[in-house]
């Protein structure tokens, strides 16, 4: 295990007695950045089965008003954004007579400082969430982290600012709350190796012949997930666990040939831990993002629930297979940039940002999303030990470029 891991495990471990108690008497109030999409929606759900554990301090959408609205009427949040500034008119006149203070565009990197807060929940989509969790993480706030392209293009930063102001990123991604739940109790044992399992998407199996002609409604149809339609092409082209590998190193502290990948289609065990002595240990469950959300908002307490449990008897089969890395290169790629550093793995998010983006927009086939992917990759200069404002510059230049290929 390397010094930044053990770091960021003592970290946890050290506040953990001392928590325990007294979370489990003490509400948390909770920001949720990005409420109206798919993990927003689901941590509200959570949220409204459990009032006495959370209360919603600050909402936040890019242009979903009516939902907004209705989720502030039930919820009463201190505060809420919505990004667009063509709605900020309307969720004005409806909560402004409940006392609730309604900002727009540019507010969200503000919102998340408020002193009231516990806990962000930072479910915004792609690059979006990157300066909102630096600066909730610069004011002392908990990250329950949704928005893994955060750690992927700046993981180091991240990481950095976190373990300096003493503040815990808790993983609400499935395969990364997995691998945090196997390693409670465990934070002083050297890890060997982790693997995170993949559904495979709904291509797998399949050639690049095929995937040549798969339409976009083909591709937002994920066999096991319900979730936004970037992360859903995102698990098609099989980039998710590429960006999840490389939030995996960074989370975690591991070396990239410490991650093994290997697909699950029934997504039963989440993802699994392998320790020195060889011993594995799985977290298991239904594919329900509503519990690594929970956990994320209650660790180190495991709050009673109503979710439906597996039933052993009805998955007869857990099956497991190596990835197909030369039809679904984006997982290659992936790799690549992870191992290059700096700030390649920017360059690797931007540029499928862009991709994703068009595809949606049917303007590329689903092969080309990894062409303009690897040829990003190898025209933006490299940059070591890149700064925050690195960061901005690689994520603008890298998306002019990918346009540029596509046009
Ligand atoms: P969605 O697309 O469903 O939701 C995104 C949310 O962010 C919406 O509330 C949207 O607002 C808001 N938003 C989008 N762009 C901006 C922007 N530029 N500025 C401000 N707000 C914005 O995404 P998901 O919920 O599926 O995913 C969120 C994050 O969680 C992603 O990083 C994803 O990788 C990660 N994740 C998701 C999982 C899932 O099951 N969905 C599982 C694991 C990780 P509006 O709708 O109002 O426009
Ligand atoms: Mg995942």
């Amino acid at each position: 295990m390397t010094a930044r891991s053990l770091s960021f495990c003592c970290h946890i471990n050290r506040q953990r007695t001392f928590k325990e108690k007294q979370i489990a008497h003490s509400k948390k109030h909770i920001a949720i950045l990005g409420s109206t999409g798919s993990i927003g929606i689901q941590a509200l759900e959570v949220i409204s089965a459990h009032p006495e554990y959370f209360e919603v301090e600050v909402l936040t959408a890019g242009s979903n008003a009516d939902l907004l609205i209705e989720q502030s009427k039930l919820f009463k949040p201190n505060t809420v954004v919505i990004k667009d500034s063509s709605q900020y008119q309307k969720v004005m006149d409806a909560l402004d007579p409940m006392d609730i203070k309604v900002y727009t565009d540019g507010a969200v990197g503000d919102v998340v400082t408020m002193d009231s807060i516990d806990i962000v929940l930072t479910a915004l989509v792609g690059y979006s969430g990157l300066l909102p969790t630096i600066n909730a993480i610069k004011a002392g706030k908990n990250i329950a982290l949704a928005n893994k392209e955060t750690l992927v293009v700046a993981g180091q930063l991240i990481m950095g600012l976190a373990e300096e102001k003493g503040v815990n990123i808790y993983p609400v991604d499935s395969e990364h709350s997995a691998i945090f739940q196997c390693l409670m109790g465990e934070w002083h044992n050297p890890i060997e190796k982790i693997v995170l399992t993949a559904s495979g998407g709904p291509f797998r199996g399949q050639n690049r012949e095929f995937l040549k002609f798969v339409t976009k409604s083909e591709a937002l149809k994920h066999p096991n997930w319900d979730m936004g339609a970037k992360i859903t092409i995102d698990s098609a082209t099989l980039m998710n666990k590429g960006l999840e590998v490389i939030e995996a190193t960074w989370l975690f502290g591991l070396r990239l040939d410490q991650i093994e990948v290997v697909v699950h289609p029934q997504s039963i065990i989440h993802s699994m831990v392998q320790f020195a002595d060889g011993s594995i240990k799985a977290q298991m469950g239904l594919p329900d993002m509503k519990l690594p959300i929970l956990f994320a908002m209650s660790y180190p307490n495991r709050i009673p629930t109503k979710f439906p449990r597996l039933d052993f008897a009805n998955c007869a089969q857990l099956t497991f297979e190596k990835p197909d890395l030369k039809t679904f290169r984006n997982l290659a790629l992936a790799f690549e940039a992870s191992e290059k550093g700096g700030n390649m793995p920017c360059v690797l998010n931007a540029a499928n940002e862009v991709a994703v983006s068009k595809f949606l927009h049917e303007r590329i086939g689903f092969l080309e999303m990894s062409d303009v992917v690897e040829t990003c990759l190898s025209k933006i200069p490299y940059i070591q030990t890149p700064c925050y404002q690195d960061y901005v510059e690689t994520d603008k230049e890298t998306r002019i470029k990918a346009l540029e290929i596509i046009n």
